[in-house]
């Protein structure tokens, strides 16, 4: 599928970069030549890293960058599209106009995706005249590593456009799973969920951080406790969606204290050095507010 990729920042350099690396012919669109510039020096890092590991081959690198192109020039980067991804910054009025102006210069039948984490799908494609050919495409950071893609079923998209998507998703070699849309989708749904309990079980005294960690990490397998998960993902990101989500969902995802207060104290977890825990040089040295350091 020929697609264009609007927005070359974390995620849309990534999705670009799994898409050609599959075959696709690929444009990426950004505001200006510096950030498409970084864009593609962020492709070349991640294919390089593969072919040191060994996972993929110069050939293959040099094939995979000469599939992708890029520009300034919005008309022209959707004037041929298949699929047009859109990966701008979380915002519903941006989003809105971009997804206008790529139906006012995109061919009639191509497909339109939105890449948001959060907002509504459904809101956002309401713009299109013909919005049976849009949905929500949900990738994860880090777009080559990450296996999921949230295949996102707005109220107005057709079961074509669901159709072919889910098999272009395959054949990134990617798990696409089917979603309603919907608050938080499934995969942030979920997520904070866990996240906000953890906390209210450290406000109310049940354990300390590591304590909670290791119960997710060492009884059900995950990769990471949801504590030390809200300080990588940014206190700040994770008080905004269990707002959203609030606000839609209802009480049961109403954020802890605790979280609202250190956000207000500008600890955001490991971006800032201290969020539950304290970090240095990315790597956890202490719980905050116990005074400990090197005991976790
Ligand atoms: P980012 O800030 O890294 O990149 C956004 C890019 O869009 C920037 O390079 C910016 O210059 C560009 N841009 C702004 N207006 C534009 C326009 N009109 N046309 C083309 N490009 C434009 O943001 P990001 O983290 O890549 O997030 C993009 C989208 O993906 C957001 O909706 C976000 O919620 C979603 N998302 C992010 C993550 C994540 O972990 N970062 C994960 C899943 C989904």
């Amino acid at each position: 599928m020929r697609t264009t990729v609007l927005g070359a920042g974390t995620m849309g350099h990534g999705i670009a970069q799994v898409t050609a690396m599959a075959g696709n012919e690929v444009t990426i669109r950004d505001i200006n030549e510096e950030v498409l510039a970084d864009g593609v020096e962020s492709i070349e890092t991640n294919l390089q890293g593969g072919v040191d590991r060994g996972k993929t081959t110069e050939d293959e690198m040099a094939a995979t960058l000469d599939r992708i192109a890029t520009t300034t020039d919005l008309e022209a980067a959707v004037a041929d599209a298949d699929l047009v991804v859109e990966a701008v910054p979380e915002d519903v009025d941006l989003k809105q106009s971009v997804f206008e102006d790529i139906a006012a210069a995109a061919p009639a039948d191509a497909i339109i995706a939105t890449n948001t984490s959060s907002l509504s799908v459904t809101e956002i494609i309401s713009v299109l005249d013909d919005p049976g050919r849009a949905l929500g495409l949900h990738f994860f950071n880090p777009v080559h590593i990450m296996e999921l893609v949230e295949v996102i079923d707005a109220e107005q998209t057709d079961e074509a456009t669901l159709d072919r998507v889910t098999d272009f998703v395959e054949s990134l070699d990617k798990s696409p799973i089917s979603i309603r849309d919907s608050a938080g989708f499934a995969s942030s749904r979920l997520g904070v969920a866990l996240g906000a309990e953890a906390i209210r079980m450290l406000e109310t005294g049940v354990a300390g951080p590591r304590d909670i960690d290791d119960a997710m990490e060492l009884g059900y397998n995950h990769p990471m406790g949801p504590i030390e998960l809200t300080d990588v993902v940014g206190l700040d990101v994770r008080l905004d969606v269990l707002e959203y989500l609030h606000e839609e969902l209802g009480e049961r995802f109403r954020p802890p204290q605790a979280l609202r207060q250190k956000v207000r104290a500008g600890k955001l977890g490991k971006k800032t050095g201290e969020g539950f825990y304290i970090w240095e040089d990315d790597e956890i040295v202490g719980v905050s507010g116990d005074g400990e350091i090197d005991d976790v």
